[in-house]
């Protein structure tokens, strides 16, 4: 398989250099690459309806011989119109192709085949367009069904697959050792290869599927777990005294007994001379993790060395620079915030004094680390709402400076089974406490019928002085986005808020806009605010009391678990108001699952439950590298791949062992676009 990886696609028959160029931008550059183009779902060509028993506008598969010759005409537009008959033993029936003049060859007359398609009755008789087809000599039942781009069609893309297939060689070097598959019932590779493409029947298909997405978070979990052994090689950043008890004091709040145990987790990790701090804080949202971090950069800078502190967007690190300006407001610490809207000037003198040390904290954006920002005793970097910061970014960070320290923050709560996963290369604390005197949080499930009603309800809290945020509809990306949230804001401040000062938010805006607008909504000046997803992470404002959400059934759990967190984070009752026109069992299930819960964890399990983690592995936010056939995961397969990692790990003789080399070359392989070195 391996060497596969080294043809390029165009070497395949019958693709040339346009055809190339197609194939790249699906991200087939060589025919492995092909290969592991796996289909994004099939249709069922097993059940063979009769010509005659063809309903009107049902998809359907018919077995019929070709029983005349072409026949060719134009529409009015200019397009080419290709008809034929087939029959079947039940009777006839007519297919019209479009614009398709390699068809006539394609077809021969004489010549038996399966068309699957939508059927309609016409005045005379039964009529396919455009349907798909496949000899029957190639015993297709199930037939794959691919992500096209513009020129390349499926059966285009099967023949090629096809060809592709018949390159593997007879024996092929699988990298899952056979006494691995035999002890967790995996099929071969080659079985799964041809059978995720051309399944010879639903067993087939599961077997095969089953083998490609244990492979693949097997090879994903072994390749963290390298990183993770990589990153605790020694660390010459020492910490010699732990100064957490004395960053107590400069709170106006004590530690919760979670809090504390975090910060003593990270201080035992780097007072050990031989250990690198590669640690995730997990813990929801309003749980106080910023003074966690801030506690061990106290530590560190009361032992000489600098610190970083990352944020995924300005607008958290201006909030992050704020808080930690306010703890160290009565030390002598030097913090600056380094932020892309800063002028040329500015930033050049931030790092400047970076390099010459005369900064000991700095906060800005994960381009602190991309950048070429310089550090002159760089030993923590602290980075918040991990999401974002990818597999990628974390390895990035051990070529920085000498080997820093690093705490990633997370608010997203995971189950077990993926957070081993997906943090893999980390150590993980749990702060699963809140503060005391946290309000409780009233989550309401209505319909659109009762919006007026609530939005009546966000008047009489703003005149009481409270402030709330409005999450309008999803939509897609792009440019939609601006047009739908700006009308749904202008509808809102004309019909409702016409005498209330309403701000919006959302990712179309440039960085000094929203910083704008949510300056003003922090300094109370907006009382309401518009916003897409964008709020979604850590923005603090402990006045606003009420989170509405449209179209709340658009949203992952764990999604509007974060929402939610934007409220009820001051001293004040607050409410999470859902809107919902959704009547599916699901979505109702969900968002009950919202209301009658606020432990992050019990939702995203129940999220991973009715969801499935093939969502998650579908989407690039994880920040892993990517993945072809995990979108296709459950449950079951993440358990598997752990057991098969730990497995592997405990085997006696380990990776070192030779049947391994196949499963080490692929953890190369997937790890390469991450550009991440050490797993060479
Ligand atoms: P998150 O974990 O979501 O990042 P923050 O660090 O922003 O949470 O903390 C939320 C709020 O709780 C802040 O206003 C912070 O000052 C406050 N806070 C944090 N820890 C405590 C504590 N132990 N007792 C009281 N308030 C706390
Ligand atoms: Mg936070």
């Amino acid at each position: 398989m391996a060497s596969l990886y080294a043809v390029p696609v165009e070497q395949l028959k019958g693709v040339g250099p346009k055809r190339a160029e197609q194939f790249g931008r699906l991200g087939v550059f060589t025919v492995g690459q092909l290969i592991n183009y796996y289909p994004r779902t099939y249709e069922n060509w097993s059940v063979i309806t009769d010509i005659a028993d063809v309903p009107d506008g049902a998809t359907v598969c018919i077995r019929a011989t070709v029983g005349s010759a072409f026949s060719s005409s134009f529409t009015r537009s200019g397009k080419t119109i290709f008809k034929t008959a087939v029959y079947d033993d039940s009777g006839g029936a007519e297919l019209i192709f479009f614009n398709n003049r390699y068809i006539t060859s394609m077809l021969a007359y004489g010549h038996t085949y399966l068309f699957y398609g939508k059927a309609s009755h016409t005045f005379d008789g039964v009529s396919m367009i455009s349907p798909s087809f496949s000899k029957v000599s190639d015993g297709v039942s199930l037939q794959p069904i691919y992500n096209l781009t513009a020129g390349l069609n499926n059966n285009y893309l099967i023949r090629c697959v096809r060809t592709a297939l018949q390159m593997l060689p007879e024996q092929i070097n699988d990298p899952l050792p056979e006494d691995v598959r035999k002890r967790f019932g995996l099929c071969g590779l080659k079985f799964a290869l041809e059978n995720i493409h051309f399944p010879k029947d639903p067993e087939a298909l599961a077997q095969a599927r089953k083998r490609l997405v244990a492979e693949e978070l097997l090879v994903l979990n072994l390749g963290l777990r390298q990183l993770k052994l990589h990153k605790r090689s020694e660390n010459k950043n020492i910490i010699k005294k732990d100064y957490s008890s004395e960053f107590g004091k400069l709170l106006p709040f004590s530690m919760t007994n979670a809090q504390k145990r975090a910060i003593a987790d990270c201080v035992g990790d780097v007072m050990n001379p031989g250990l690198t701090l590669n640690r995730l804080v997990q813990g929801d949202v309003g749980s106080g993790k910023t003074a966690v971090a801030a506690s061990l950069c106290y530590t560190f800078i009361k032992n000489g060395w600098q610190c970083a502190f990352m944020a995924p967007t300005e607008i958290l690190a201006e909030q992050h620079y704020n808080s930690l300006k306010e703890i160290f407001k009565n030390t002598d610490i030097e913090i600056a915030l380094l932020k892309g809207s800063l002028k040329a000037k500015e930033k050049t003198e931030v790092r400047e004094k970076l390099a010459a040390g005369e900064i000991d904290l700095v906060i800005g954006t994960h381009a602190l680390i991309t950048d070429k920002t310089e550090f002159s005793d760089l030993a923590l970097v602290v980075t918040d709402e991990q999401h974002r910061f990818g597999v990628e970014q974390r390895a990035k960070l051990l070529s920085k400076g000498n080997n820093p320290h690093l705490l990633v923050m997370s608010a997203t709560p995971i189950p077990r089974t993926l957070g081993l996963i997906i943090f893999g290369d980390l150590d993980i604390s749990v702060i699963d406490e809140l503060p005391p005197g946290r309000q409780e949080i009233d989550t309401l499930l209505i319909d659109s019928s009762k919006r007026d009603r609530a939005l009546g309800f966000i008047r009489s809290e703003v005149s009481r002085g409270r402030q709330a945020y409005i999450v309008c509809p999803l939509v897609e990306e792009g440019d939609v986005e601006l047009a739908s949230a700006e009308e749904y804001a202008a509808e809102l401040m004309l019909n409702h808020f016409s005498d209330i000062a309403v701000g919006i938010l959302h990712g179309r805006m440039k960085p000094a806009e929203k910083e704008a607008v949510m300056r003003d909504f922090s300094r109370n000046k907006v009382k309401i605010l518009v916003a897409t997803t964008v709020i979604e992470v850590g923005i603090d404002v402990p006045n606003a009391t009420i989170m509405m959400i449209e179209n709340a059934e658009r949203f992952g759990l764990s999604q509007l678990h974060q929402l939610r967190g934007r409220v009820g984070r001051g001293s004040e009752k607050s409410w999470c108001i859902l809107v919902s026109d959704s009547t599916t069992e699901n979505s109702a299930e969900r968002l009950k699952t919202m209301c009658t819960t606020r432990d992050g964890f019990k939702i995203a399990d129940a999220d991973l439950k009715l969801r499935g983690p093939g969502d998650f592995f579908g989407s690039r936010q994880h920040g892993l590298p990517q993945l072809s056939v995990s979108s296709l995961a459950d449950t079951e397969n993440l358990e598997l791949s752990q057991k098969m990692t730990d497995y592997i790990i405990n085997d006696s003789e380990g990776m070192r062992d030779d049947r391994y080399r196949g499963l080490s070359a692929e953890i190369t392989r997937l790890f390469k676009s991450t550009g991440d070195e050490t797993l060479n």
